[in-house]
């Protein structure tokens, strides 16, 4: 299988190739296919796997079909958001998401705990399309007001197993439930370890279809 087949944009093939992927690895083939039909997707891998350009690809094409955000929008907020549990776990899907953002012009900032919440709430509110964000301190900077979800139609749970096990479950329902209602692109990843296949995604409000 090639990335030629993978219906990617032109833009992003080039990016994938600037970032030496030479081809799609096996969960890259299976989900980035369901992400560019717009389908919610539950996506099961282990570290190492690609998961998460398996995910970003398809949010990044979805944002590439948007209008860029400009000083029309950008007080609105981003238009995707990514929760993951640990903030090294952020900075690595911040890295990669850099990656191929950098050459369609689309801007990423990433939210944890340990540094500065007002610099972090300014720097989204400067315009940014992607956040990537852990649980905890997303949901401060939202109930301060740092910054806002109004435009935000593409969520991604990263190890959403880890986030339920680290007792962040709480946070995540609360910001979905509050922010993120209606957001109609909704990707789940399960951290591929101990029985996967048992694990239960319970967050409430956040419904997905599974599609193998
Ligand atoms: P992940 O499983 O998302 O943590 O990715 C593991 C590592 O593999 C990261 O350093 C990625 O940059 C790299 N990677 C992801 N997809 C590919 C690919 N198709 N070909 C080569 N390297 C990749």
């Amino acid at each position: 299988r090639s990335w030629a087949e993978s219906k990617l944009s032109t833009e992003l093939l080039k990016a994938v190739e600037r970032a030496g992927y030479k081809k799609p690895s096996p969960i890259q083939m299976a989900a980035i296919p369901l992400g560019l039909q717009q389908r919610d997707v539950i996506g099961i891998a282990e570290t190492g796997s690609g998961k998460t350009a398996a995910f970003v690809l398809p949010m990044l094409t979805y944002i590439s079909r948007l209008p860029p955000m400009s000083e029309d929008n950008e007080a609105e907020g981003p238009y995707a958001v990514v929760m993951a549990p640990t903030r090294e776990l952020a900075q690595q899907i911040e890295d990669e998401t850099v990656k191929f953002a950098h050459y369609l012009g689309i801007k990423v900032v990433s939210i944890v705990g340990g540094q500065s919440i007002e610099e972090q709430g300014f720097r989204i509110r400067q315009g940014c399309e992607v956040v990537i964000a852990t649980p905890g301190r997303l949901l401060d900077c939202l109930e301060r007001r740092y910054a806002v979800l109004n435009q935000c139609n593409y969520v991604v749970l990263d190890e959403a197993d880890r986030m339920i096990d680290m007792g962040f479950e709480p946070q995540v329902v609360d910001t979905v439930a509050k922010n993120l209602d209606r957001a109609g692109y909704r990707v789940t990843t399960l951290h591929g370890g101990k029985s996967q296949e048992q694990r239960e995604i319970s967050l409430e409000g956040f419904r997905t279809k599974r599609y193998n």
